[in-house]
């Protein structure tokens, strides 16, 4: 089979195994990914290149997909995205009022994962559990629930005192990653959470953040056949053309037995994908 069309993220879904299941969007088509691994597959990059927000034509996309023009007029390109306590909605400048009310004024969460050891993070709440397996943790916690996106932002600033905040994806992809009580973590730091929780509801003179009493991990499980003992990072940029079998997938990326390839970073990046 061959299928052609434009990289972007892939989407995923955990089953009742707990096993994430990628879905490849080429054109018209949703591949299985997890389907194809333990195949040889090839996947050519055609030289195109497209803005995944306007589509026009690109010689080289900007932050993960996008032409330079959209990184300076998009909300979604701001950097209140990857630094939530900069929003600086509520002093009216929001590049896009409409996009911030519908992606940030609304409920967001606080929670503890291990892709490569301890870290904390925050999402929407309904991109739980995709942005978990988007990160390649094999274990998450939700402990903290925000009004929205700017509270969850200072929520997250004040914890990071406590916490690391980075995943080391080396270690992510080899797999290297120790078991972790994250339950037993957080009721060790529910003192130090409490206090940030409670400043961050002082500021608003209000209840905007709520800790959870008791909440449940959720272990996620990847496809992979065969971890990398050495990370090799392939690139379309220097080499157009995979041709090598799968072994597996976590994270965003494919795990090839030649290297692996972030898939996110070439969003934007037209490909073929042919399969036997
Ligand atoms: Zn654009």
């Amino acid at each position: 089979m061959e299928y052609q069309g434009i990289l972007s993220k892939m989407a995923t879904a955990l089953d009742q195994d707990n096993l994430a299941h990628y879905h490849m969007q080429l054109g018209q088509d949703a591949i299985m990914v997890n389907d194809l691994i333990g195949q040889k597959i090839t996947l050519t990059h055609t030289g195109n290149k497209y803005c995944i927000a306007c589509q026009v034509p690109l010689k080289k996309t900007y932050q993960q997909g996008y032409c330079f023009l959209c990184t300076r007029r998009l909300a979604q390109c701001d950097i209140c995205i990857v630094r939530p306590e900069l929003c600086h909605y509520h002093k009216g400048t929001c590049r896009e009022p409409q996009w911030g009310e519908k992606h940030c004024m609304q409920d967001h969460r606080v929670y503890l994962s291990n892709a490569s050891g301890l870290k904390v993070g925050i999402t929407k709440a309904p991109n739980i559990p995709s942005r978990w397996i988007d990160q390649g943790a094999i274990m998450a916690l939700e402990i903290i629930q925000t009004k929205t996106r700017y509270q969850c932002g200072l929520v997250e600033a004040g914890l990071k005192a406590y916490f690391n905040d980075k995943t080391n994806w080396r270690k992510m992809l080899q797999n290297q990653v120790e078991d972790l009580d994250l339950q037993a973590i957080y009721q060790e730091h529910h003192k130090e959470i409490s206090a940030v929780v409670d400043s961050v509801n002082e500021k608003f003179n209000d209840q905007v953040v709520w800790m959870h009493a008791d909440p449940s991990p959720q272990s996620i499980n990847y496809k992979v056949l065969d971890y990398p003992e050495k990370i090799t990072s392939l690139n379309f940029d220097k080499n157009p053309c995979i041709e090598d079998t799968l072994v597996g997938i976590k994270a965003q990326y494919l795990i090839f037995k030649s290297g692996v390839i972030n898939i996110r970073k070439f969003a934007g990046y037209e490909v073929i994908l042919s399969t036997s």
